[in-house]
């Protein structure tokens, strides 16, 4: 571990507007904020104490701070977090001050960026901590909390380890082939063939660690009168709305986010499904087609009170190779549909009845559940599982021990790249660049 970089950086971390604002400062200099803080020189480390900004004598506001001693920070440097007033007049005042130390204003994800160029934290778990910032719902929360804590370096880190194993195994076998041979070439399918169980587990619950970060999208269809719009409003009106900035209705996709079981999901109405008259009605229903093509789960609705029609027969014939629910609406009314639906649940948007069964059946199709929380969410992850993967199954098959040790370490070259031990510099720029300033 060891500083990495010369210069002191500064940024709020806290919203501008609120009624205390953080300041955080970072680097070598950092002490030298208490030059800028009345009470003399922040010196005793983890102490909160009473401070007097003051910027070339004048009394800017009266805060708080505290210094934190390198290594024991967040980035591992030598940093100072001052609070003071949340007002834009002082904070602006305040970060002029440190710029008149010469420390500079720190771009996105700086300090996180420092603390894992110095080791604090994981490359998988430092982009976690954006994914904790936005996690919409409880178990996204979840999921991002244990990737912070390293739970998805603890398992790549065990993957590496058997397979650096097996590399020391071949290594021995190709210098001492008398020896040796005979025992690594007997082990290695074993250990190549576990290491790919546990790198395509990784992949495969992937699937529902995607769905934790950027929510499971479910399209309701179905013909007019149906019952769509109940049953959205019925949902949401018992699963707690995830509150977004920008407005997802248009004429032809109602699009609303919920928690479903502490699961993100994003209702998708496609009311916009019809047979189109027109030119503009047509570029709704090829709208409301591409949503149906990229949902997780389509719940089709149909009028169980009612005996079905043409375009029902026809929605259903268009779902009939996506993920999908057939819905059988409307089932405190006396019951008229004919035939038989395979998998359909029996709801009452109304009452609310089947509603419960329909939520288990969704969060049942968006993937299992793993035990211990550990998911990979990350799409970078998955690329570089997937690139993994393909490795160790050259490695299997590769005739020579050579051939198989240069597929295993591409192999250990791509789950290095996950948690950042293996990773080229423009790669940790681009994750970086991403994250809030402050942060
Ligand atoms: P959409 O056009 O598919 O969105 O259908 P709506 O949600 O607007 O519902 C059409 C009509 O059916 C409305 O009068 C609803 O009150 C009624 N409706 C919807 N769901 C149910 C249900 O489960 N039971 C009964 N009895 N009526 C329902």
């Amino acid at each position: 571990m060891g500083q990495f970089s010369e210069d002191t950086i500064f940024a709020p971390s806290s919203a501008i507007g609120g009624a205390i604002a953080v300041i955080r400062v970072s680097g070598a200099e950092a002490r030298r904020t208490g030059e800028i803080l009345g009470a003399g020189p922040a010196d005793t480390p983890r102490q909160l104490r009473h401070v007097e900004i003051r910027k070339n004598g004048e009394l800017i506001d009266d805060g708080m701070a505290v210094y934190f001693a390198a290594p024991k920070s967040y980035t591992g440097e030598d940093m100072v977090e001052i609070n003071c007033h949340g007002g834009m007049q002082t904070v602006q005042k305040v970060l002029a001050a440190l710029g008149s130390l010469g420390f500079r204003p720190a771009g996105p994800g700086e300090f996180t960026k420092r603390a894992f160029l110095n080791g604090k934290m994981d490359l998988s778990a430092a982009e976690a901590v954006m994914d904790v910032i936005n996690a919409t719902a409880e178990q996204s929360l979840k999921a991002a909390l244990l990737q912070l804590q390293g739970s998805v370096k603890r398992e790549i880190d065990s993957i590496e380890s058997l397979l650096l194993d097996a590399l020391s195994g071949i290594d021995a076998a190709i210098d001492y082939p008398d020896e040796a041979e005979a025992d690594t070439v007997e082990a290695l399918p074993a250990s190549l063939a576990e290491a790919e169980a546990r790198v395509g587990g990784l992949i495969a619950e992937s699937r529902r660690g995607k769905v934790l970060r950027d929510g499971l999208r479910v399209a309701i269809v179905g013909r007019p009168n149906v019952g769509k719009s109940s049953l959205m409003n019925a949902l949401l009106g018992s699963d707690r709305a995830i509150v977004t900035a920008q407005a997802g209705t248009t004429r032809d996709v109602i699009d609303e986010k919920l928690s479903m079981r502490g699961v993100p999901v994003r209702l998708i109405d496609t009311a916009g499904i019809r047979r189109a008259s027109d030119e503009a009605e047509r570029i709704g229903v090829d709208r409301a087609r591409s949503e149906l093509g990229t949902a997780d789960v389509v719940c089709v609705v149909l009028d169980a009170s009612n005996a079905l029609t043409d375009e029902d027969a026809a929605l259903l014939e268009e779902t009939k190779d996506t993920t999908r629910l057939i819905l059988l609406n409307k089932r405190d009314l006396p019951r008229k549909v004919g035939g038989r639906f395979d998998g359909s649940i029996s709801i009452s948007a109304k009452t609310g009845e089947g509603l419960d069964a329909l939520r288990d059946a969704i969060l049942k199709l968006a993937a299992p559940e793993r035990s211990d929380g550990t998911y990979i969410t990350n799409e970078r992850h998955i690329n570089a599982l997937e690139r993994a993967l393909v490795s160790l199954t050259e490695a299997r098959r590769a005739a020579e021990l050579d051939c198989a040790a240069t597929d295993i370490k591409n192999a250990l070259h791509y789950l290095g790249s996950i948690t950042g031990t293996d990773v080229d510099a423009s790669v940790i720029d681009r994750i970086f660049a991403n994250f809030c300033v402050g942060k």
